[in-house]
């Protein structure tokens, strides 16, 4: 099946955003260190931009967990890829994610995370989909409340493509000519 993407926030806006959330969190972690956890592959290109405008000492980590493929339906089954490199205790972990949508990932990611020792866990996300909850998540950081449409761009992909747009937009799929 064809799709086509349509933008729904422009280069500048999310760049924008993530300056504003970078300044919250420099100003919300003054005088501590923060350990970012990014959530592979779709965080990488908001945690790298993030990462760039928090002005307090960062470390980085990464982990991975099974998303959705080539479907753009949640599985609901969330399965560790790639475990994080270091141990989580006594820091301040911000899990820094591309989107919630059911909220079934980042539910059973937070709690396995907050059972390893961190003085604190809280989660930045740069898009959500509020009204596709099925779990409830507590998110400390948005960038953006979007509907309920499927997006790529900013890393975020659908089977593998278009990860590198520098905008995040909406995937129409196109019905086949009749
Ligand atoms: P949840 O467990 O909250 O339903 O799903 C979270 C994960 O599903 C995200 O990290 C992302 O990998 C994937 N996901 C959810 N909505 C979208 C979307 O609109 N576009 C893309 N590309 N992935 C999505």
């Amino acid at each position: 099946m064809a799709e086509h993407v349509e933008v729904l926030l422009s280069e500048e806006e999310v760049d924008r955003r993530i300056r504003e959330i970078g300044e919250q969190i420099s100003r919300d972690y003054a005088g501590k260190k923060v350990h970012l956890v990014c959530v592979l592959k779709g965080a990488s290109f908001f945690m790298c931009e993030l990462a760039k405008r928090i002005t307090v000492p960062v470390s980085l980590d990464f982990m991975s967990v099974s998303s959705y493929g080539g479907d753009t339906k949640s599985s609901g089954v969330v399965k560790i890829v790639k475990d994080l490199d270091e141990p989580l205790t006594d820091r301040h972990v911000i899990v820094v994610e591309d989107i919630v949508d059911s909220g079934r990932t980042l539910s059973y990611l937070l709690e396995m995370l907050r059972s390893r020792g961190a003085a604190d866990v809280k989660l930045c996300t740069l898009l959500d989909k509020p009204d596709r909850r099925v779990v409830d998540v507590r998110v400390d950081y948005t960038g953006f409340q979007i509907p309920d449409a499927f997006v790529v761009g900013y890393g975020l992909d659908y089977d593998q493509k278009y990860r590198n747009l520098p905008y995040i937009g909406v995937v129409n799929f196109d019905s086949p000519a009749q």
